[in-house]
């Protein structure tokens, strides 16, 4: 995990790179606008944490231009309690999430995990909920240091369910879309699938697992931090 803190108060942003050390995120620190640009422009982090009143380009500009630049990164913003329209204005200028210093730095960090959990978004061929990696080029799925390759179909079933990890995907909508709808697959072969993803997550020990509605279809189950 790569954090990028754009932040001027030198001591500030110095320990905000100590709390995401701690957590052994990779912090790189820049402590104005326009260098805040250059270094999100390489779109090579998965979070952003992002001041508003900065010298040379003020925090909106830079989020502003993150975005006409198509770079998604999520960006967290900070914003003096003085500022508060300026919450306002950075959400709309396509900033993801704000907060108001001063701070508490666990706070702090789980909004940065959310962030970087978003809506299970695609960061380049991955698939990212939580704790699990799904490659989609190799089909590996990884938990930190223990990955298993999924067949096609166990693949096929849990890319569906981390690309809306807050939905309950029908079993319908599952058969559909794994096997096709004119298939003559039955719930029973979702469930066998399901089964079969369940021990490999029990065996990569993910905090993420797969929960039943009853009659209705499976979602994702995602512990709070
Ligand atoms: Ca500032």
């Amino acid at each position: 995990m790569r954090v990028l803190i754009v932040e001027d108060e030198r001591r500030l942003a110095e320990a905000l790179g100590q709390i995401m050390e701690e957590q052994r995120y990779q912090a790189d620190l820049v402590y104005d606008g326009a260098d805040g640009l250059d270094y999100a422009l390489s779109g090579q982090y998965d979070v952003i944490v992002l001041d508003v009143m900065l010298p040379k380009l003020d925090g909106l500009e830079v989020v502003h231009r993150l975005r006409c630049a198509h770079v998604s990164t999520p960006v967290l913003m900070l914003t003096a309690r003085d500022e508060i329209d300026d919450k306002i204005s950075g959400l709309d200028h396509g900033a993801d999430d704000y907060m108001t210093k001063p701070f508490d730095s666990g706070e702090l960090l789980a909004r940065v995990r959310a962030l970087t959990r978003r809506q299970g978004e695609v960061q380049g061929e991955e698939l990212c909920v939580d704790d699990l990696t799904l490659s989609l080029t190799t089909r590996a799925l990884t938990c930190r240091e223990k990955s298993v390759r999924l067949g096609f179909k166990e693949f096929a079933v849990l890319r569906l369910l981390m690309s809306s990890p807050k939905a309950v995907i029908p079993k319908e909508e599952i058969i559909s879309r794994v096997w096709g709808l004119e298939s003559d697959a039955e719930d029973n072969n979702v469930e066998v699938y399901i089964s079969f993803l369940r021990k490999k997550l029990s065996f990569l020990g993910s905090r993420v697992s797969i929960g039943t509605v009853r009659k209705v279809g499976y979602h994702l189950e995602v512990p709070a931090p």
